[in-house]
């Protein structure tokens, strides 16, 4: 068995496909009385082996389902959600009522339960935390019996699991707040000079969404850099820098990078390997790690369809995701692509960008693919 990283393998004593939480408990005590690991396993869209195991695999997605509860003592609204339900059955679910999560990933076709346990970072994320920061209670089960709890019950428990990538039980439901969804959305693109000048732009332009990408420049010889900062309704004045304006329908900018997907699919780059880092700088020294990253790098060793970001988020309170102060995602999202650089190439650069980010006081964010 393999994950998006396509990297490890690990061939499971046997997998299971719980229903309920009933059953995954059933399946824990199981794996238990055999001496066995049992892990549980999402949509494995993580990238280095966090969702495998020689053990029993716990596969989660037949554990879905979203109910939407209007009104909630902090918010619009709440819904409970399956561990195994992804983010786009989520949101299909709240939209009708005008609602959403307050943090969707990039990508939706993640699980509730995964990106939970991993932090769950996404476009607001500056302003709402990471989506382990926004749940208000979990269904857990922990030594084989299902409980509850939340930051009023059980809340060792509950902190434990939000980011605990699955060592300390298995998420079975979470209860999530939600806010009001704008329907439309513009999206605003400020080229920027350097990662500095990205640094600078999501200080200091408000936005509801913000992120930023790093491109190879034309001419094969350098980087380009580029701020996206999205303002929900569509009568919202584009900040200072903006070079081009796009609306779009609230879904549509959430399932933006589907029609990418699709065409790397259909050119197998989504099926290569995906030596992916992805670690958390402090603020006031992420545009030195970041530039001399990327003065060492070469398109080669990103890969035909890698990507590169840059994001400065708050966290909230999650003990289990270590961050430092003002911390700020750099993430380089390689493809071992024909050509390109190989995996232990890929590999070994993601080991010194982590040991980069380490000696400024970083850390990593941990389902990249970092050799130990
Ligand atoms: C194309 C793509 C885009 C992505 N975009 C983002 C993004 O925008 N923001 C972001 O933060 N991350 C992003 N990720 C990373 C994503 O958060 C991780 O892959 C995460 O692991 C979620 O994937 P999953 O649901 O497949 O979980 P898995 O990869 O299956 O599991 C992740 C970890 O959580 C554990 N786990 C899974 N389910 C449970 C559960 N129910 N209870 C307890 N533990 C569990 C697993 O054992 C494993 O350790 C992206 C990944 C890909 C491939």
């Amino acid at each position: 068995m393999r994950d998006f990283g396509g990297i490890v393998e690990r061939s499971p004593v046997r997998v299971v496909r719980p229903r309920s939480a009933d059953e995954v408990a059933r399946a824990v005590r199981e794996a238990a009385a055999q001496g066995l690991d049992a892990v549980p396993r999402g949509l494995g869209h993580s990238t280095y082996g966090q969702s495998l195991t020689g053990g029993v695999s716990i596969d989660l997605r037949e554990l879905t389902g979203v109910e939407v509860g209007a009104g909630h003592a902090v918010g619009a609204g709440h819904a409970v959600a399956a561990a195994g339900t992804s983010w786009r059955e989520v949101l299909a679910a709240t939209l009708p009522h005008g609602l959403a999560p307050p943090v969707l990933t990039d990508y939706l076709d993640v699980t509730v339960g995964g990106t939970i346990s991993a932090g769950g970072i996404g476009g607001t994320s500056h302003v709402h935390g990471v989506q382990a920061g926004n749940v208000l209670a979990l269904d857990v089960v922990v030594d084989g019996e299902p409980v509850v709890c939340s930051p009023a019950v059980r809340p060792g428990l509950f902190d434990a699991v939000r980011a605990g990538l699955g060592r300390h039980g298995v998420i079975t439901r979470a209860t999530l707040p939600l806010v009001a969804a704008p329907e439309r959305v513009l999206c605003c693109t400020i080229p920027c000079r350097d990662a500095e000048d990205v640094l600078r732009v999501q200080r200091d332009v408000t936005a509801d969404d913000m992120s930023a990408q790093v491109k190879p420049s034309e001419d094969g010889d350098g980087w380009t850099y580029e701020a996206k900062a999205v303002l929900h309704g569509d009568k919202a004045e584009p900040p200072p820098g903006t070079t081009e304006v796009e609306e779009l329908s609230y879904f549509d900018f959430c399932d933006r990078l589907r029609p990418d997907v699709e065409e790397l699919i259909r050119l197998g780059e989504w099926a290569r390997p995906h030596p992916w880092a992805m670690v958390f700088l402090p603020a006031s020294r992420a545009a030195e790690v970041i530039e001399a990253t990327l003065a060492d790098m070469t398109t080669a060793a990103l890969g035909l369809s890698g990507v590169i970001l840059i994001k400065a988020l708050r966290v909230g309170h999650v003990p289990m995701l270590a961050v430092p102060d003002d911390p700020v995602l750099f993430s380089v999202l390689r493809t071992a692509s024909p050509g390109c650089a190989s995996v232990a190439d890929m590999l070994a650069a993601n080991r010194t960008l982590l040991d980069r980010a380490r000696a400024v006081g970083g850390t990593r964010y941990a389902v990249d693919s970092v050799p130990a």
